[in-house]
């Protein structure tokens, strides 16, 4: 829906809220990785996030599957921050119908090529322990969080964003910053600063939810209607394509999922009888890719198996084994904005390779990476932009913190 009617709003002072080198716009996995890694590089960091929890998707989004950091051939190529989620993430006791699993021990150290080749390195987790142990990781790591803080908009100087302006309790306020990491899923702060963000439809009514079953048993129910990739949809298939760039999109596909929910648990009752019932759905909309950044760099499926001089780190694909992808910093950076850099699944990603970029642990590579980026930019002078980073000693910084990023893996 096109808006056309337009107001003039007043001028107004606006308290300053905090000075920080770098800015994370959204604590989903990528803001998570952002924020640690940024802190890790001695960057003064704060998060921003407007529902009261951290992990997006991943928690309040009750996706619960950690997806592989290996790429199906038995070899790792996700280290890192994505590994130390990961391994964060695993809880003490499998709960199958809940799909709490634990990492397949061929992952362990020294463990057997031929089992790596197998099994993937994934695991399925709690949502309430993660988002929690998520929290503390954060605190223990000196970011500061703000919780129920939303961001609104920026205030450039010529190319640099100079402050973000947010909306919470404390009313609009300002925060200073040196540097803005955008993993708002759906590239908020890349569109406020003026970049090109197409959007796409595609999204279909979907919500993963916990029930209670006929026998007590609680139970996880991954609810999705299918053909969210046009690659994947059958003629005559029934699906209905949200975009998630407007309030009405993401209302009416909030409240067309939540719909489908309870349609889904009437059809559990008919099979099954007893008196199933939900204990836990969604609260944020479930969007698999909706607005994201278009930079200099946008990967795309025959980008498998292609080096970049700029890669920050490294991914499989969750869907198949073989392909490996280079994550280029020109994939993430903003174009026309000389510090805001993006992570997570608005980078710059199109068709099957967006469906690559956007889970769980390439969303925590590219957030490691444009946190680190975002700190060793802090460090400069005013003027220079991410594309004036010296690549080689940022990759470094990465490889020391476990980040693969191997040519040789390519071959
Ligand atoms: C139905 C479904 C099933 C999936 N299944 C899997 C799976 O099994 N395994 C897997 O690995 N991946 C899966 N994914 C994908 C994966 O969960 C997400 O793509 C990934 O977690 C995205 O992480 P992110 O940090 O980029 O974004 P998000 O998780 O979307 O995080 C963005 C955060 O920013 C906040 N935010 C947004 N706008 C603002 C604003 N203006 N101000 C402040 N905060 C803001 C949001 O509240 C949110 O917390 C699935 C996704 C869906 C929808």
């Amino acid at each position: 829906m096109k808006l056309k009617q337009r107001l003039q709003e007043p001028a107004r002072e606006l308290p300053v809220m905090g000075e920080y080198d770098v800015v994370v716009v959204g604590g989903g996995i990528a803001g998570v990785a952002a924020a640690l890694a940024a802190s890790r590089a001695g960057a003064k960091v704060c998060l921003l996030e407007k529902v009261c929890a951290l992990g997006g998707l991943a928690t309040v989004g009750n996706v619960i599957i950690y997806l592989p950091l290996c790429d199906g051939n038995g070899r790792q190529v996700i280290g890192g921050i994505g590994e130390e989620l990961l391994r964060l993430s695993v809880d003490e006791v499998p709960v199958p119908e809940i799909r709490v699993e634990p990492v397949p021990a061929c992952w362990e150290r020294g463990g057997d090529l031929e089992e790596r080749k197998k099994h993937r390195f994934r695991n399925g987790y709690n949502p309430i322990t993660f988002l929690y142990k998520l929290e503390r990781l954060l605190l223990k790591n000196r970011v500061t969080l703000f919780y129920d803080t939303r961001f609104c908009s920026v205030i450039k100087e010529g190319r640099h964003i100079r402050a973000v302006v947010v909306e919470s309790k404390s009313g609009r306020t300002a925060l200073l910053c040196k540097t803005v990491v955008d993993t708002s899923g759906e590239a908020d702060v890349c569109v406020a600063a003026g970049e090109k963000t197409p959007s796409i439809g595609g999204n279909v009514r979907c919500g993963w939810y916990y029930y209670v079953d006929a026998h007590g048993q609680v139970r996880l129910r991954a609810l999705s209607a299918n053909g969210y990739l046009p690659s994947r949809r059958q003629p005559g298939d029934k699906y209905i394509d949200f975009k998630g760039d407007s309030a009405a999109q993401v209302t009416a596909m909030t409240l067309a999922s939540r719909e489908m929910m309870m349609a889904d648990l009437a059809a559990i009752k008919a099979k099954e009888g007893g008196n199933p019932y939900p204990i836990m759905i969604p609260t944020i909309p479930c969007f698999r890719m909706s607005r994201r950044l278009t930079a200099k760099v946008t990967l795309k499926p025959t980008d498998d198996h292609r080096w970049f001089d700029d890669c920050l780190g490294m991914t499989g694909d969750w869907r198949k084994a073989g392909p490996i992808f280079c994550l280029p910093l020109r994939s993430m950076a903003a174009v026309h904005t000389a510090n805001l850099i993006t992570a997570g699944r608005c980078m710059s990603s199109t068709g099957d390779t967006w469906d690559v970029t956007r889970v769980i642990p390439t969303c925590a590579v590219s957030g490691e990476a444009a946190g680190a980026a975002a700190a060793f930019l802090a460090r400069e002078e005013d003027n220079v932009g991410f594309f004036d980073l010296d690549v080689q000693t940022l990759q470094k910084h990465l490889r020391r913190r476990k980040v693969i990023i191997d040519k040789s893996l390519l071959k």
